[in-house]
């Protein structure tokens, strides 16, 4: 089986063709400059092509996506009737979705509901659609949501207490994001430790990062909230913060709100511990290894908080049985989950230094002893993606 799954963003467009049974992708590339020029940028294996290609809007793009993938030369199928789904990638689902779902003309109609929510992502992930759509009309598409795999969540965990009229009117709720990550790694997780039930937390620890307790295989609570600003220091967003903060700097500087909530997601997070020095874990490794201590205090400060997460998220479960870490830097950050699990003592977490050295593999890096496994789970959501499309479309069938 062929899936072809697109990641559509404002002014460009990635895309993988995947196996889903193998998990093999015989093809990957991005469509960038889309409304501007256009470019497209594809790879088979170590082969990489760049072609300059008008594409004024979506359908262009994907047009040219579907022209290079049957290219005599470059191509790896010999037509698009090989492509048996198309699965895309969807920021927000609201209080609309609680699963992924093959796309018709009422799920357009609820992807349109809640462009609110996801104002920046979900019109651009719309253009993806329609742009497929118009260009392979017969071959069946399915959205997937980052916000889906959060919605087992009960009411405690994603009501906020404010009155209940803008939860009623507007739907402010805490929802989640990364959540095909998220779902990935509890399945797999599952399939590691030979176990359906039990209680994990998960670190999807990376240049935005989250964390998720989840149940059974079922999302209990999540870090991120209405937005994706919430929960744990991020590269360059604050994450939780105390929301009078933005009264404060926007009567003292005279920022509007839109500034202010730019400056907190854009110019905060470690970036901002850090002095500016970097986002990037790997420059506050090597700076804190030289001696800068606003750099030791960033990668400091962000292990303290997801410490702070499993153990909250240890009382929501009353236990924990596994702890995973999986992203940029919970698969290759061995410093960061030593920081973490440094603080777990207590509830009798112990990895072996040895093994916590090893950087982007799936492994166990807990001691025999430790009473929680501790895994490193390297994430892959467009093998989720491409999974949940094909399980959809069989069952179409
Ligand atoms: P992501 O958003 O999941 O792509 O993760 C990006 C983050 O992962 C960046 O902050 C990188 O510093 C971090 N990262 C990627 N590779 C490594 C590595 N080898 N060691 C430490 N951090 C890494």
């Amino acid at each position: 089986m062929n899936i072809l799954i697109i990641n559509a963003g404002s002014s460009s467009l990635k895309y993988q063709l995947m196996d889903p049974d193998t998990g093999v992708v015989s093809a990957k590339g991005l469509c960038e400059r889309i409304g501007i020029d256009g470019r497209l940028n594809h790879k088979v294996g170590d082969n990489k092509i760049v072609k300059d290609i008008p594409m004024p809007t979506h359908s262009e793009a994907i047009a040219a996506t579907l022209a290079i993938l049957v290219d005599e030369v470059d191509g790896v199928i010999k037509s698009t009737d090989e492509i048996d789904a198309v699965g895309h990638r969807v920021l927000h689902g609201g209080m609309e979705f609680f699963d992924s779902c093959i796309i018709n003309d009422d799920v357009i109609t609820a992807i349109k509901k809640c462009i609110p929510l996801g104002p920046l992502h979900n019109p651009a992930n719309l253009m993806g659609i329609e742009a497929c759509q118009k260009v392979m009309p017969t071959t069946p598409q399915v959205a997937v949501f980052d916000t889906a795999f959060h919605m087992t969540m009960p009411p405690k965990a994603y009501r906020y207490a404010i009155p209940t009229e803008y939860y009623k009117n507007d739907s402010i709720r805490r929802y989640g994001f990364h959540g095909t990550s998220h779902k990935y790694v509890a399945r797999r997780t599952a399939e590691l430790v030979g176990k359906k039930e039990f209680k994990m937390v998960n670190c999807h620890l990376g240049n935005g990062s989250s964390m998720s307790a989840v149940k059974d295989g079922k999302c209990q609570d999540t870090t991120m909230g209405l937005t994706p600003l919430a929960g744990v220091p991020m590269g360059t967003r604050s994450g939780d913060i105390d929301a009078a903060v933005v009264q404060f700097l926007c009567n003292k500087y005279g920022y509007s709100v839109d500034e202010c909530l730019n400056i907190l997601n854009k110019k905060s997070g470690v970036l901002a511990l850090s002095e500016n020095l970097s986002s990037d874990f790997r420059d506050l490794e090597n700076g804190a290894s030289e001696g800068n201590e606003s750099a030791a205090l960033a990668r400091e400060k962000f292990c303290y908080e997801v410490a702070k997460y499993v153990g909250a998220y240890t009382a929501a479960m009353n236990g924990i049985d596994v702890l995973t870490f999986t992203a940029g830097v919970g698969e290759n950050d061995g410093g960061v989950r030593a920081g973490v699990c440094e603080y777990l003592g207590y509830l009798g977490v112990k990895i072996d230094p040895e093994l916590n050295k090893k950087r982007g593999t799936e492994l166990k890096i807990s001691t025999p002893d430790s009473k929680v496994e501790v895994w490193v789970v390297p994430t892959n959501e467009e093998l989720m993606i491409a999974q949940d499309t094909a399980e959809l479309v069989k069952a179409a069938k």
